[in-house]
């Protein structure tokens, strides 16, 4: 018998949240994100739950290979470009669109001559200060890619540092303002403009363009962690279940686990749940992370571990070995999870360990 841990995932939610995302989108065009093993969901899953999607987005040379493998034919946007020159090869062979952000790229594409044109996005920085060109090099980096005759710039783009909220304590990375720079930037550009990640296409109906770019919204989890997933729509896709493998009958005092982090103020019952950090569990989870038992939702008590964790099940008297444990879910929002573990959920999904067993419902 095997361990019984176990996370499944829902490609009708899948299918649902990206129905949702078009639906705000309008007119626009979306690319559907699946970098990260489409963010712990698998490349092959993604390639069936959103195919109705535009394209896919990722960043992975193999994660490309992998998509059309599994039969995606239509564009995939490499989103962070090239790394180095031998990846022109990959980018023809496989047919993607690469983003350009560097001069460095734009080298490797004057010296490379493929037999079909490549078409590139042009990412711009303005204001986040991670990748792409800033005010000084875009003419000059769109002027290098625009001489090249097996180019074809298709699109503007740029990312968001805090597209949940336009607040002026960001200063110049505010949404307001890196769409000022943005606009300032792309004046006398006629062709397309892809800006909007979850977060702008949720919550900042105001950022426009003619393509979107979400994540983690077509997983079912928010991009910010003031406002839930259901309250923008979202249905869960993956659902991270274990199942009660012991139970202790804790005297007042009596501590649990590594560190003795939760001490029993009274007489309690405690389960312990076959999933620790070693499962993708976050470590820094404190007592009452919110986890269900049997349908009923409790609080953890004490450390983490590799393998196990506990939970309080003074409220639970039926529960015994063998009760069915949701870690983070549909009725456990992995938000609310990450949340009192100080991340996001997109950490938690992207960290689903190997080892656990993934099935499709
Ligand atoms: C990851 C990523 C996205 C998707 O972001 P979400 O917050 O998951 O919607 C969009 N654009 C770029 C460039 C990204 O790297």
């Amino acid at each position: 018998m095997p361990r019984p841990i176990l996370a499944t995932i829902d490609l009708a939610a899948m299918r649902h949240n990206l129905a949702q995302a078009r639906a705000r989108a309008g007119r626009r065009r979306v690319w559907a994100i699946v970098k990260a093993n489409a963010y712990g969901h698998g490349i092959e899953r993604a390639v069936r739950a959103f195919a109705d999607a535009d394209g896919l987005g990722l960043l992975d040379l193999a994660e490309a290979q992998r998509a059309r493998d599994a039969g995606w034919r239509k564009p995939i946007l490499l989103l962070e470009g090239i790394f180095e020159p031998a990846d022109l090869a990959l980018v023809d062979a496989l047919r993607l669109t690469a983003v350009v952000h560097g001069f460095e790229q734009i080298e490797m594409l004057e010296r490379h001559r493929p037999a079909q044109p490549i078409d590139v996005y042009l990412k711009l920085n303005t204001g986040m200060n991670r990748l792409g060109f800033g005010a000084a090099d875009t003419p000059r980096a769109l002027a290098r890619l625009e001489a090249l005759p097996h180019v074809r710039v298709v699109s503007l783009m740029t990312h968001f540092a805090n597209a949940e909220r336009d607040d002026a304590r960001f200063g110049r990375a505010a949404p307001a303002e890196q769409l000022r720079a943005f606009e300032a930037l792309a004046e006398s550009w006629r062709g397309e403009r892809c800006l909007a990640n979850s977060a702008a296409l949720f919550l900042q109906p105001s950022i426009g363009g003619d393509a979107v770019r979400p994540g983690i919204a077509l997983y079912g989890a928010t991009p910010d962690a003031t406002v839930s997933a259901a309250s923008l729509g979202l249905r869960a896709a993956m659902t991270l279940r274990s199942r009660l493998i012991g139970v202790q009958q804790l005297q007042a005092g009596d501590a649990v686990g590594y560190g003795s982090h939760f001490v029993a103020p009274r007489p309690m019952r405690i389960g312990v749940v076959a999933c620790g950090y070693a499962d993708g569990y976050p470590r820094h989870a404190p007592n009452g992370t919110p986890v269900a038992v049997d349908g009923v939702r409790v609080g953890t008590v004490g450390r983490v571990s590799m393998d196990m964790l506990c939970v309080d099940l003074t409220d639970l008297p039926a529960a015994r070995v063998g009760s069915e444990v949701e870690l983070w879910g549909s009725r456990v929002p992995v938000d609310e999870v990450a949340s009192a573990a100080g991340t996001v959920g997109y950490q938690l999904l992207c960290a689903l360990a190997q080892r656990v067993p993934v099935v499709e419902v």
